[in-house]
């Protein structure tokens, strides 16, 4: 699809976009003293949410349409623009008639293309900007149809917010970042806007800083952090807002890098490294496919004595070795066990290919009978 995706907010390069606000609107007063925080600090675009999304219910689920007339009155007093999470026909309604600047899909409907249909549908005959969030589950093509359905009814400003994905088990993150699914997404949509959304990934204060950082690092154009007066005391996603002054020196420090250089001596440099990891990855490649050889003959080897592919006691001994070895090297469990998991599938594949095989010798049998 030929999609014309023209940016949500005009920034010079190397400056970030930032959006900033509190996760839920709660009261006019807290809203007000948040937006006028940040209008000082000279945000582009205040967020609050108005209809929550919450996991269970019981929870918080947002002041409704009242809200809509505090985010009116952030506006008119300061001048900042401001966005609210819209995810069905009556909140896009509501939102147009009372104003709103930016227009932004949750996670929890990208992951649904029946509601953002309904958003696109509802959306029709504006130009309203609408940021979309990445889905909850690691799917590009989910976040891309969701652009695109976006898109295809005449929204022309579009841009996306990176907020991880969940995953199971013990993690460091609320939500993991998967960067590479952010990177791949930019591949795919060259040009789209993106704003990192801190807050969601971390699910806690103290790792903001670095998250943004690496945002920055990563070429994002933006943060979306959620900010909030009194953070202990904040009626949802209290663990991971800040006030208004802590993410004033978090914007303060990030350092913004520059994504290229005419600097010859830099260039050549920075060449030749490149060429050495070029061989080394080519290396990997070689060692790859040597192993999958030697997966083969063992396939083979299995098929003739009747054993069975897979021996957990075998992968888990491999798995462990692999883990500690890597890391001597200053390699991850994780990355190990990624790496690792990938190349056991594929030998996997390979043996059960050479099992599978009909042999040579009976298929001419066959042809001649
Ligand atoms: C939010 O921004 O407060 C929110 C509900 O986020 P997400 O859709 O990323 O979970
Ligand atoms: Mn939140």
């Amino acid at each position: 699809m030929d999609m014309k995706i023209n940016p949500v907010f005009d920034k010079p390069a190397g400056q970030p976009v930032v959006i900033a606000g509190p996760c839920s609107a709660e009261s006019e007063e807290q809203v007000l003293k948040t937006a006028r925080a940040l209008a000082k600090q000279k945000i582009d675009c205040f967020r609050s949410g108005i209809w929550k999304p919450r996991t269970r219910p019981g929870s918080f689920e947002g002041v409704g349409v009242i809200g809509l007339k505090w985010l009116q009155k952030v506006k008119q007093e300061t001048g900042l623009k401001v966005t609210t999470e819209v995810a069905n026909r009556e909140h896009v309604f509501e939102a147009l008639k009372h104003g709103i600047d930016v227009l932004w899909l949750g996670a929890r409907t990208t992951v649904n293309p029946f509601s953002v249909q309904e958003v696109a549908d509802a959306l029709k005959g504006t130009d309203i900007p609408v940021l979309i969030k990445n889905p909850i589950n690691p799917d590009v093509k989910l976040w891309m149809g969701a652009i695109e359905r976006i898109a295809k009814a005449g929204i022309t400003k579009i841009g996306v917010i990176h907020r991880g994905f969940s995953s199971f088990g013990n993690s460091n993150y609320r939500n993991e970042p998967m960067w590479q699914l952010a990177i791949e997404l930019k591949r795919l949509v060259p040009g789209i806007q993106m704003v990192c959304d801190n807050s969601h990934i971390c699910g806690r204060r103290d790792t903001l800083a670095p998250v943004a950082q690496q945002a920055m690092d990563l070429q994002m154009d933006g943060l979306m952090t959620e900010v909030h007066p009194d953070p202990d005391n904040a009626w949802s996603d209290a663990a991971q807002q800040i006030t208004p002054a802590v993410f004033g020196k978090l914007v303060k420090g990030l350092k913004i890098r520059s994504e290229s250089t005419n600097d010859v001596e830099f260039l050549e440099h920075i060449d030749d490294l490149r060429s050495k990891i070029d061989n080394l990855d080519n290396e990997l490649l070689d060692l790859y496919g040597k192993r999958m050889q030697l997966a083969e003959s063992i396939g083979q080897y299995k098929k003739k004595n009747n054993i069975a592919i897979l021996q957990s006691s075998r992968w888990n001994e491999i798995l462990e070795q692999s883990m500690a070895k890597g890391r001597e090297r200053g390699l991850s469990d994780g990355f190990v066990t990624q790496v690792l998991t990938a190349i056991h599938q594929e030998s996997i594949n390979h043996q059960t290919k050479v099992m599978n095989a009909k042999s040579t010798a009976k298929k001419t049998k066959k042809a001649k009978a």
